[in-house]
């Protein structure tokens, strides 16, 4: 799978990735057999969907990019929704494929989060294009790079359907994750903590999903996670060179998995705000955990003996 992703509008900086690949198998080695939370399904069940005229949409409120999606015609798209999401479509089986995903991540997320309530009183917009050209149409009017599969931008997320293939795999995990993951924090954060959180939860979530168990560890055993965690921690944008982003994304998940796993998970949904405010991590840990650690450097030595 080599699609490439735009994860726009949560990270700090508007930059290119390219997500690390997986399959079930890989995933099924990686994360072995972990338990499930108690309560949830482990697979999505099918969610009714009606398609509703444009009007008649509970939630009407676009960002940018969602606008001019949207076009000047409503009614040249099918709508519909769920509890959270909003899905525009073209064909049926599509948008149900997809909310069936988007609201079993939701709920999966939800949980591993510890969380009871998300800070959004909006509904997701996911945008399913059918054909190359109106797909390359919008990314041309909405400025993004003309090769992007799929756009993760805020809490909108949009996508060329692929009809003879699965997008739907682990990056359709990662993609939604980071539309979700801004209901619950609701401004941008940095690129480690988006792109870490995605990684997660598209081994965690997308596994529980497929039913092929998941819980302690999300995609960190594909390779080194070595990037150093300076650099890791100021990153703006994405590196250049492909192997390093590879270890960029490795890298991320594993502090994320790090801070989820084996710190109080609770407390990190307050890390990632008082990150999105702009504290160091260093600040942000010696506040969120008192008494944790006697130094930032405790922290990170506990955390490179991680893996
Ligand atoms: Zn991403």
């Amino acid at each position: 799978m080599n699609l490439r992703i735009v994860c726009a509008g949560f990270a700090l900086a508007l930059a290119v990735g390219a997500a690390p690949s997986q399959t079930i198998e890989q995933l099924q080695q990686r994360l072995g057999a972990g338990a499930s939370s108690p309560g949830l399904p482990m697979r999505g069940a099918d969610i009714p969907l009606v398609e509703k005229p444009w009007e008649k949409i509970s939630d009407q409120q676009l960002f940018d990019h969602g606008k001019v999606a949207l076009g000047y015609d409503p009614k040249a798209w099918k709508h519909a929704e769920t509890d959270h999401f909003v899905v525009h479509y073209r064909r049926m089986t599509d948008a149900k494929k997809v909310v069936r995903q988007a609201e079993f991540y939701y709920q999966q997320i939800k949980s591993d989060l510890q969380v009871t309530q998300d800070r959004f009183d909006r509904k997701n917009h996911i945008f399913v294009f059918e054909k190359a050209p109106e797909w390359q149409q919008f990314l041309s009017d909405a400025r993004i790079n003309a090769w992007a599969a799929g756009v993760a931008s805020r809490s909108e997320l949009f996508f060329l359907s692929r009809q003879h293939d699965d997008f739907a795999a682990g990056t359709l995990a990662h993609e939604i994750t980071h539309c979700i993951f801004y209901r619950f924090v609701g401004k941008p954060i940095p690129l480690w903590l988006n792109e870490g959180f995605a990684e997660f939860e598209s081994g965690n979530a997308y596994a529980k999903f497929k039913g092929i168990g998941g819980g302690k560890r999300g995609s960190g055993k594909q390779g080194a996670a070595n990037f150093p965690l300076r650099k890791l921690l100021e990153a703006r944008v994405y590196p250049e060179d492909k192997e390093q982003i590879q270890e960029f994304y490795r890298t991320s998940e594993r502090l994320v998995r790090f801070l989820l796993t084996k710190l109080d998970r609770k407390q990190f949904v307050p890390l990632a705000m008082k990150l999105a405010d702009g504290a160091s991590l260093e600040t942000a840990v010696m506040e969120i955990y008192p008494g944790k650690f006697k130094s930032f450097d405790e922290f990170v030595e506990r955390y490179q003996k991680f893996d």
